[in-house]
């Protein structure tokens, strides 16, 4: 079977085919905002100018697609409606069935699938989210998250107020790498959930104080990144499981990889991070997953595929391994 998977939650429109051994083909068109930040309706009206061209260019070499799945949720309104209304009509002219798929689902199952771990607690940061993820039964259960902003979110802000384009996250891990003085930063963990609004704000005030960039960069990484590494191995501990799953945009940053490597070594569990290229947000992760989806019993009727803003991975029922 060949499924189509079209994600377009925020910046990335991107649409994929893959069958059950792999990916066949993907098309990225991200959208880059010229000043600022992500402006979700320049993104949508982005993504609609993209999506036509993408598909012809897949009709182009593909001629047998039997489903049609996209990103139903978590993202921005504007984004989402663009691609439900793109999905369903081609699920209806192609007469193959339609699965709204839950984004951070596919973040999840693709990373799964790339590296081979089984059962592992997930962490998930990307843009506008950061969420410590691990199965219990039927469900996928949030065990820690963000009490604000993402930490992808995050590394723009601060990115931004030091003049740099978007996306931040990349040019801050380059920066970071040169940085030789650690400054002190609020390091906020409350429970098993994080904050990362305080931490910009100290992080910005410091680079106005004079503080060069470098060492900005550096000191809010091993600050947010502990962070996110200290909740990750408590649900470790909590749940008694040896395998650590790293997913979403922010997790190709090799100093947050190296700090949770290192934890897993002390701790004796299994490292994981797929591919860069299926880290952020790519069509693949939903063709796949929507195709998982369907081969235990999914299928979404057009009238229940209406976009959901606030999705949560909770509100997916487990029906596959
Ligand atoms: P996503 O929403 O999953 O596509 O992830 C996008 C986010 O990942 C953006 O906020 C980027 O700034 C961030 N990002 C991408 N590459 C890196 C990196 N190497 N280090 C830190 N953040 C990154
Ligand atoms: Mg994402």
């Amino acid at each position: 079977m060949i499924a189509l998977g079209i994600e377009g939650t925020a910046w990335n429109l991107s649409i994929a085919l893959v069958d059950e051994k792999d990916v066949l083909f993907q098309i990225n068109k991200p959208y880059l905002p010229k000043t600022g930040g992500i402006h979700p309706r320049e993104a949508a009206q982005h993504h609609a100018e993209e999506i036509p061209k993408i598909l012809s260019e897949i009709f182009k070499r593909f001629d047998k697609i039997d489903l049609v799945a996209f990103s139903q949720g978590p993202g921005m309104g504007p984004c989402l409606r663009v691609v439900a209304t793109a999905a369903r009509l081609l699920a209806l002219k192609l007469k193959v069935p339609l699965v709204g798929v839950n984004h951070c689902l596919a973040h999840l199952e693709i990373g799964r699938w790339k590296t081979k771990a089984k059962n592992p607690v997930t962490l998930y940061v990307s843009g506008g989210n950061s969420q410590v993820i691990a199965r219990r039964g039927e469900r996928y259960r949030v065990f820690g998250e963000t009490l604000d902003i993402g930490i992808g979110n995050a590394l723009d802000k601060l990115a931004r107020h030091m003049n740099l384009p978007h996306p931040g996250g990349p040019k801050i891990e380059e920066l970071a790498k040169k940085g030789k003085k650690f400054y002190n930063l609020p390091y906020v963990v409350k429970g098993m959930d994080l904050s990362f609004s305080g931490l910009v704000t100290a992080a910005q005030k410091l680079y106005d104080s004079g503080v060069s960039a470098e060492d900005v960069s550096y000191s809010f990484q091993e600050v947010a990144f502990a962070m996110l590494t200290e909740v990750t191995e408590r649900a470790l501990a909590y749940l008694s499981l040896d395998e650590v799953l790293l997913v979403g945009g922010v997790g190709a940053n090799e100093r947050l990889q190296e700090m949770l490597k290192l934890m897993c070594e002390d701790r004796k569990a299994k490292f994981f991070a797929p591919p860069k290229e299926f880290m952020g947000d790519n069509g693949a992760m939903i063709a796949y997953t929507g195709l998982l989806m369907f081969k235990s019993g999914y299928k979404t009727e057009i009238e229940n595929s209406a976009v959901k803003p606030d999705f949560r991975i909770e509100e997916v029922l487990i029906t596959w391994d």
